[in-house]
């Protein structure tokens, strides 16, 4: 099944889980608007190179759609789609005032310049810019694109419309009007979220024994968040190397290391690989790289206590059951890594404003969100004797048929 499938079948689960009649869910199964574009970049030898971009925009019942960019050489329409229904899902969960979108150019930035990626940004936008803006589809990072693309692409954007437009695109850098707190708010919300069922099940974080796979904006940061709060993270990893410490890796030397040499690898302790550290005896694995990690063919050696989705769909829905057999909670993407949506909405806010919160606002309003989620969630979840993932889904499908129907679209 690809990504796209896996996201409809988790939906389907939910529907079932909540008696809610499939009909009403018939507009979220196909996206609103699908724009595919081939745009040509004259890279650094002079020759010119077509490259392949996608922006999906889900659904927007409630709101602008909103979701992220990824620049990724397996990027596809498959992926894109089923990120951008995440994206819907996402939004409503946290009930921020926007539908779902997502983005994403086949390329592998490593293999390009720093001006060939700027021109790949800035050829994305002007192949793209009649279909987004502040009040119709506002794009963010994802894997692979930062601030620096994203201010790229604002400036590309204003100097098409001949005005400034800051809220076309959030996770920008502070300077051009991103938000403070924006660039680790994706691992910061899932901490929030950590905490929450931590206090929950009565764990002492200092005896939580934590695995992250992925090091880059979602999995560093959550790495370096739950060291500070006391976690022991025992074994990361980032697409080449895993690295391993049942005493626990001191994350600071950690992210040293890795700003020095580029690489995980050479740290001193134990290397490994990224399907053996999903299998590590730990207390909390965390998925932060990239969909469709845990299937059924390594669901069943999984031995976490419970796992916290900071990737996107990290899990496939046959894993999704096995896991559940063997009573293995998983906090789901759709509320775990909703903290960088939240406040990329934050952002927007403070854009279409025009005055600026502090470091400490933000975190204050990401923590209320997050909190609120959490427990709107844990709410389903006893209501319904179902998963924290079925329960993310129904809290977010109600939402978002409540506003299809006052609209007159259901
Ligand atoms: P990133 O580009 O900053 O980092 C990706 C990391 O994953 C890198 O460390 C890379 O080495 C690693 N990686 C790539 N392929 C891998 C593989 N096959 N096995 C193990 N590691 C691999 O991207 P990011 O922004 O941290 O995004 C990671 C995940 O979090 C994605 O699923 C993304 O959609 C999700 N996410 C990100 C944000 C955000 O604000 N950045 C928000 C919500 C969700």
């Amino acid at each position: 099944m690809n990504a796209f499938e896996n996201a409809q079948k988790q939906l389907l689960n939910s529907i079932k889980a909540a008696n809610i009649e499939e009909e009403d869910i018939e507009f979220l199964k196909n996206p609103k608007k699908i724009i595919q574009v081939s745009f040509p970049v004259k890279l650094d030898s002079g020759k010119i190179k077509y490259f392949q971009g996608y922006r999906i925009q889900f659904n927007d019942v409630r709101g602008p759609t909103k979701g992220g960019i990824r620049f990724h050489p397996k990027v596809d329409l498959d992926e894109v789609k089923a990120l951008s229904f995440w994206m819907t899902i996402k939004n409503a969960v946290v009930d921020v005032p926007y539908g779902g979108g997502k983005g994403g150019v086949e390329i592998q930035p490593a293999d390009y310049s720093e001006s060939e990626v700027q021109k790949v940004a800035r050829g994305f936008i002007r192949a793209l810019h009649k279909n987004i803006g502040p009040t119709i589809d506002v794009p963010a990072p994802d894997v692979y694109t930062n601030p620096q693309i994203m201010a790229w692409m604002l400036d590309e954007f204003e100097t098409i419309k001949g005005e400034h437009q800051p809220g076309l695109i959030t996770g920008k850098p502070l300077a051009l009007g991103g938000s403070e707190g924006r660039g680790y708010s994706t691992a910061q919300g899932g901490a929030y979220v950590l905490k929450e069922y931590i206090n929950l099940i009565g764990a002492n974080p200092a005896e939580t024994k934590v695995v992250i796979q992925g090091f880059g904006n979602a999995g560093m940061n959550m790495a370096r968040i739950l060291f500070e709060w006391g976690y022991k993270i025992i074994a990361v990893s980032d697409s080449r190397f895993g690295i391993y410490s049942e005493e626990g890796l001191d994350i600071n030397k950690v992210i040293a290391h890795k700003a020095k040499t580029k690489s995980l690898g050479g740290f001193g302790v134990k290397e490994i690989t990224n399907s053996e550290l999903l299998e590590i005896n730990c207390d909390v694995l965390i998925p932060a790289a990239l969909e469709n990690q845990i299937t059924k063919d390594n669901a069943s050696n999984i031995k976490a206590k419970f796992i916290v989705e900071l990737a996107n769909g990290p899990i496939t829905p046959e894993a999704d059951e096995i896991l559940e057999s063997k009573d293995i909670v998983v906090l789901p993407d759709v509320l775990a890594n909703a903290g960088g949506v939240a406040v990329s909405y934050f952002e927007w806010v403070q854009n279409n404003y025009g005055y600026y919160w502090t470091e400490e606002e933000v975190l204050e309003k990401l923590e209320a969100k997050m909190v609120k989620g959490f427990n709107e969630i844990h709410f389903i979840v006893k209501e319904l004797d179902t998963s924290y993932r079925n329960a993310a889904f129904i809290l977010a499908v109600r939402r978002i048929i409540e506003a299809a129907k006052l609209r007159g679209n259901v």
